[in-house]
C-alpha cells in the first residue's frame, strides 16, 4: 500500500555538516529528494553554484508576497527560503535549514521528521567553520549562535545525530528513515 510521503528536516549549528550528510542521503536513498534553498547572501569562494539558487534581496522578496516559499528566514542578515516543492515524483523531501525555518515547518506539518545533527565537541564545530573560507568575523557570529541553535534544535527535533562520522551519521538517520516507511505502510 502507498503511504504519504516524508517530510524530513535537517537541523543543526553552522558547521556541523548537515550538507555533506544531505548529499549523501540522496545518493544512497533514490527515494529522498533534496530541496534547494534560495539565499540572497553571496556565493562562498568554496562553492560551486549549485548549493543553492543564489537571488537578490529583491527578486526573493518578490516571491515572498507571491507564496512561492514552504518557509523562509532572515539568518545572520541573509535571506533563506525553500520553495514549496514541485515535481518530486512522490518522493520523500528532506529539507536541510536552520530553526526558526523548522519552526514554521514543524507549525503546518505535525508529522515532519526533524534530524538535530550536533558535533562530537564543540572544538571540532569551531575546527571545521574555520575550513569553509568564511572571514573570522563571520566565524565568530556563526559561533555564537550556536548555542542557540543547539538548545532551539533540541527542542524540536525528533531524533539527535551525533555527526562523529559521516557515513555513520548518514546510515543512522537512513535507517530511522527505513523504520518510518514501514511504520507509515503498516498504517496505511
Ligand atoms: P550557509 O550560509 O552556511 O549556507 O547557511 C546558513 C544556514 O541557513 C544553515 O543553517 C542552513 O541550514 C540554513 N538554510 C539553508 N537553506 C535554508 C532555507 O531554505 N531555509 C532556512 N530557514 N534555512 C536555510
Amino acid at each position: 500500500m502507498c503511504a504519504e510521503p516524508l517530510l524530513a528536516v535537517l537541523i543543526g549549528p553552522g558547521g556541523v555538516g548537515k550538507g555533506t550528510i544531505a548529499r549523501r542521503l540522496t545518493e544512497l536513498d533514490p527515494r529522498l529528494w533534496l530541496s534547494r534553498s534560495w539565499t540572497t547572501r553571496n556565493k562562498r569562494e568554496t562553492e560551486t553554484g549549485d548549493e543553492y539558487v543564489f537571488v537578490d534581496r529583491e527578486t526573493f522578496e518578490r516571491a515572498i508576497d507571491e507564496g512561492r516559499f514552504l518557509e523562509w528566514a532572515q539568518f545572520q542578515g541573509n535571506l533563506y527560503g525553500t520553495p514549496v516543492p514541485t515535481g518530486t515524483g512522490g518522493a520523500d523531501v528532506l529539507l536541510e535549514i536552520e530553526v526558526q525555518g523548522a519552526e514554521q515547518v514543524r507549525r503546518h506539518y505535525d508529522d515532519v521528521v526533524i534530524f538535530l545533527v550536533i558535533p562530537p565537541s564543540m572544538d571540532h564545530l569551531e575546527s571545521r567553520l574555520r575550513g569553509r573560507g568564511d572571514t573570522e568575523d563571520h566565524v565568530q557570529r556563526r559561533l555564537h549562535s550556536t548555542a542557540n541553535e543547539m538548545r532551539v534544535g533540541q527542542e524540536l527535533a525528533t531524533h539527535v545525530i551525533v555527526n562523529d562520522d559521516v557515513e555513520r551519521a548518514t546510515n543512522e538517520i537512513l535507517s530511522i528513515l527505513e523504520t518510518l516507511r514501514r511504520d507509515r505502510r503498516t498504517l496505511a
